[in-house]
């Protein structure tokens, strides 16, 4: 190891109108004798769900999980986030992207285009927790953001993150 060799990139424009970054001629090499790699993210498949090994996404038309193969949405499965488009950017490019999805799935409904549950909302809801039970609903979300908004006092800042889980669990459960 004698260095790392670093290049600009470009943005450049797809025919879809979205930009892709691509490398320039200009480079430069850091020199060094250890590299360590401490940040990046590749998708993991799951089981029964198509997964595009290459890209490390799953699969999907503007969040409807399609076959590879066929282009054919899997009936009711939807992905959202980096998991669909890849690791780009940031915690607000996903809200807008889970927003596209749940328009897919909801137009998927109102066409009755989605499979009609086996059990009834209160039995998800239970299984959910059964399995997870530190699982954190709209309500605890609600109360950790009232926390975290509450430590920021008059500090001229909008919150102060809870940064430890347990904190966070306790706050959702009301504990504060
Ligand atoms: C180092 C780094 C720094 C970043 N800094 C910022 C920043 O400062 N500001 C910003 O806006 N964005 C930042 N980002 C980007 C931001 O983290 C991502 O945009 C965001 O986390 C993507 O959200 P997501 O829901 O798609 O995926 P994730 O946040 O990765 O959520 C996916 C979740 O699914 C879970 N999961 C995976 N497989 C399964 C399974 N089989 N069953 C059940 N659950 C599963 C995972 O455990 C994970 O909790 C940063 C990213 C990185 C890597």
């Amino acid at each position: 190891m004698t260095g790392v060799r670093v290049v600009r990139n470009v943005l450049t424009e797809d025919s879809d109108g979205s930009l892709r970054a691509e490398a320039s001629d200009q480079n430069e090499t850091i020199e060094g004798g250890l590299v360590l790699r401490s940040i990046g993210y590749r998708g993991t498949a799951i089981t029964g769900v198509p997964f595009d090994e290459a890209r490390g996404t799953i699969p999907n038309a503007s969040g409807r999980v399609v076959e590879p193969e066929t282009g054919n949405p899997v009936t009711g499965v939807y992905a959202t986030g980096w998991i669909k488009r890849g690791p780009s950017g940031v915690i607000g490019t996903n809200k807008k992207c889970a927003a596209d999805t749940v328009e897919a799935l909801l137009a998927d409904f109102e066409k009755a285009q989605l499979v009609t549950p086996v059990l009834d909302q209160a039995a998800f809801v239970s299984l959910v927790r059964e399995r997870q039970p530190d699982v954190v609903d709209f309500t605890g979300w609600t109360r950790i953001d009232k926390a975290e908004k509450a430590a920021a006092g008059n500090r001229r800042r909008p919150k102060v993150k809870l940064v430890d889980v347990d904190c966070m669990l306790a706050a959702a459960r009301g504990n504060e």
